[in-house]
């Protein structure tokens, strides 16, 4: 079987239950990038994913663009974000996204500082986009698909002032397309860390 991981940010968010039902009905791994703030408002959400075999990585506490903050502001909420999380499963996770991939080389020392592997994406639709519609999401995914790629979709939607659609329903849609289309294909849907090395900035 061709390995992909499915990776979701922004969440956890009421749409987040939604999201593991079909991962688990399509016996799926994926990966959760967490905004810190979600975390603390939807505990239970987060104990899911990781009782039900996902990964959980770190998308800061609050999900602002790092690129424009301090060196101190950019270690607080990355630390703050992790701390969200140790709150709830009594453990840090390993692996990071940055809000938007915004991340240079100063931003990626300090998560490589802090223990942190970054995460990027091969595939990235832009589920986010108020436009975007289910079946565009679906396509964009499954045109991309190859072996050993990381794909990003979004679960939740940040906080202000980031710009985001406020309703995630297009992106589970199309994961309920999807997910039927991969063992057919040949893909199998593993956690980030299963696949081995993260993609490159
Ligand atoms: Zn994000």
């Amino acid at each position: 079987m061709k390995p992909v991981a499915l990776t979701f940010d922004d969440g956890p968010s009421r749409w987040t239950p939604l999201v593991l039902d079909l991962l688990r009905e399509h016996e799926a791994r994926a990966t959760f990038f967490v905004i810190g703030a979600r975390v603390r408002e939807r505990p239970d959400d987060v104990r899911r994913i990781v009782a039900e075999g996902h990964e959980l990585g770190s998308h800061t506490l609050t999900h602002p663009r790092l690129t424009e903050i301090s060196d101190d502001e950019v270690r607080a909420e990355i630390t703050g974000g992790l701390e969200a999380i140790e709150e709830v499963l009594a453990e840090r996770p390993t692996l990071f996204r940055a809000p938007g991939f915004y991340a240079e080389r100063r931003e990626l020392a300090i998560v490589e500082e802090l223990g942190l592997e970054a995460v990027f994406a091969h595939v990235d639709p832009q589920d986010w986009r108020p436009e975007r519609d289910s079946h565009t999401i679906f396509r964009l995914v499954l045109d991309e698909l190859r072996e050993g790629v990381i794909v990003d979709l979004h679960d939740g939607y940040p906080p202000r002032p980031t710009s985001s659609r406020t309703d995630c329903t297009p992106t589970v849609e199309a994961l309920d397309h999807l997910l039927p289309c991969l063992q057919p294909e040949g893909y199998e849907a593993v956690t980030v860390s299963q696949l081995g090395t993260p993609a490159a900035p």
